[in-house]
């Protein structure tokens, strides 16, 4: 009896220690299985990082190559003083190749597959922002980003070639467009009366957003006289935008900049010539009475650009 009795509990205590094992490798199979999961988790989640982190960093450098195309595309213009023949496709093209370069820096770094395409360039909502489009398959390992990425691009500070290339003759130094008797030429062989006024003229040569806004306040002070010192541009739905000026382009459909013409020094104060806003002086060839903005110098204006900058 009493050995029946151990007997059983001795089962017992066998069936418990089976258990308790059996229980232990089922446990021990699920928390490795689990770690399996979580660490093949991870390293989706790494390699997504990587991915994302790669993207980005790329994005941030077709920004970059765009202001460099279109410094070059500027540069050349300003240099060679002849027009781009369709500023889209130039852009295209010289980005492209930039980008193409890239790709191959990449691939070298980050043993990534990137195929890259420019689409467009075009004006955004303020002229001193261009949009620029790009097709984007970047591939690494399991990994694709697959897109058409909208980056933007400034072109302030960048070389403004219209007067260089609409006047023949025209200089320039680092900051000024040096018109001699380029401009003059250019108004009277239009047959606008005065033209001589604008004999040695200046304008500016690089792209400064003028900071006084509301331009109505161009009348308090210094404004104007200031602004006309740092030859700054102003945004207006009449002038050209910055792809179009690059095309010798005078006017244009699009939301773009103008800036002043300054006529040639020492000008009384009671004449009239075209009025000094650049689409006027280049385009629209309308008169305007002379406005004292400092010592000895003069612009013309019409009334509409008097209201504009309260003058
Ligand atoms: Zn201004
Ligand atoms: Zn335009």
């Amino acid at each position: 009896m009493k050995i029946i009795y151990n007997d059983s509990k001795g089962h017992i205590f066998t069936g418990i220690i089976s258990i308790f094992i059996i229980s232990f490798f089922i446990i021990a199979i699920l928390l490795i299985n689990m770690n399996y999961f979580i660490k093949s988790e991870n390293n989706e989640i790494i390699a997504n990082d990587n991915l994302k982190y790669i993207t980005e960093d790329y994005i941030k450098n077709i920004e970059i190559l765009s202001y460099d195309t279109l410094e070059e595309i500027s540069e050349n213009a300003v240099k060679s003083k002849n027009p781009v023949q369709d500023v889209n496709k130039e852009f295209k093209k010289v980005l492209n190749d930039k980008l193409a370069q890239k790709n191959i820096e990449y691939n070298n770094l980050y043993n990534v597959n990137i195929v890259s395409d420019v689409i467009s360039i075009e004006n955004g909502d303020k002229p001193e922002f261009l949009k620029v489009k790009v097709f984007l398959n970047i591939k690494k390992e399991n990994n694709e980003f697959n897109e058409i990425i909208d980056t933007k691009t400034t072109v302030l500070n960048l070389k403004d070639p219209l007067g260089l290339l609409l006047c023949e003759g025209s200089t320039y130094n680092e900051t000024n467009v040096i018109y001699e008797d380029s401009l003059s030429n250019y108004l009277s062989n239009r047959n606008i009366e005065n033209s001589e006024h604008y004999i040695n003229a200046t304008g500016p040569l690089n792209i400064k957003k003028c900071p006084y806004d509301p331009y109505i306040h161009h009348g308090d002070n210094q404004t104007l006289s200031d602004c006309i010192k740092n030859g700054y541009y102003h945004e207006s739905s009449d002038g050209s935008c910055y792809l179009c000026r690059l095309e010798a382009k005078s006017t244009c459909p699009h939301y773009g900049f103008e800036t002043f013409i300054i006529p040639r020094d020492n000008l009384s104060n009671n004449l009239s010539s075209v009025s000094s806003s650049d689409h006027v002086v280049f385009f629209e060839n309308y008169p305007g009475n002379s406005y004292n903005y400092s010592d000895s110098r003069i612009i013309f204006l019409d009334n509409s650009h008097r209201l504009k900058y309260g003058l």
